[in-house]
């Protein structure tokens, strides 16, 4: 699954609705410090479903809502869109014949949240579940931030096979039968 687009609106320094378009092949991203690079990658690590506000500089998830600047009031709903192109067909059979798949998560300041998948309500264990074996999750190798790749050398060896596990695709299955255990 590629990334295609992302729609950014009230999340963190992004006000108005920001629209960025991945073309083929690397795409950086460049500019003066404090101009909003990082808080691109916050907006896809919460986009994908991420729980911890430390994992994206917050202290908690309310800080991911514009907070205000000098010249403008702060906003009562953070929202970002993620599309992807389904080409490679690597999403879960649900999603056959889609072309693209919108993934959204909103954030309101009364701490209501939602995610939707193509516009359509549902639960965040769908999220996870349709990013998983892909390596595109929350807590997958798709985002290798500063300090990662040490801390991948450094892992123990049952920590790191949880990366393999991802890129071979058996974390759905493990995940799954976890969860029939319990019941
Ligand atoms: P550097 O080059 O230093 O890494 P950067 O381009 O990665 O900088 P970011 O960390 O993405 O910068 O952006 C930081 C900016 O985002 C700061 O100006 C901060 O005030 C602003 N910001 C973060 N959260 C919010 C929020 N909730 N509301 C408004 N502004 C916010
Ligand atoms: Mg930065």
């Amino acid at each position: 699954m590629k990334i295609k687009r992302i729609e950014i609106v009230g999340f963190k320094s992004f006000v108005e609705k920001v629209t960025l378009d991945f073309q083929e092949g690397i795409t950086a991203v460049l500019g003066p410090n404090g101009c909003g690079k990082s808080n691109i990658v916050d907006a896809i690590r919460w986009a994908m479903g991420e729980q911890n506000a430390k994992h994206l500089r917050g202290r908690s998830m309310e800080d991911v809502i514009f907070g205000g600047s000098e010249t403008r009031k702060p906003l009562g709903m953070a929202e970002v869109s993620m599309i992807f192109s389904n080409q490679d067909g690597l999403a879960p059979p649900a999603f056959r014949g889609y072309a693209e798949i919108m993934v959204t998560r909103r954030l309101y300041r009364s701490g209501e949240s939602e995610y939707l998948v193509n516009k359509t309500p549902c639960r965040l264990k769908d999220i996870t579940e349709l990013f998983m074996d892909t390596g595109v999750g929350a807590r997958a190798y798709s985002i290798i931030e500063q300090g990662k790749i040490g801390m991948i050398l450094n892992a123990k060896p049952e920590e790191r096979r949880y990366l393999i596990e991802e890129a071979a695709g058996v974390t759905k299955y493990k995940s799954r039968k976890k969860t029939a255990l319990r019941k």
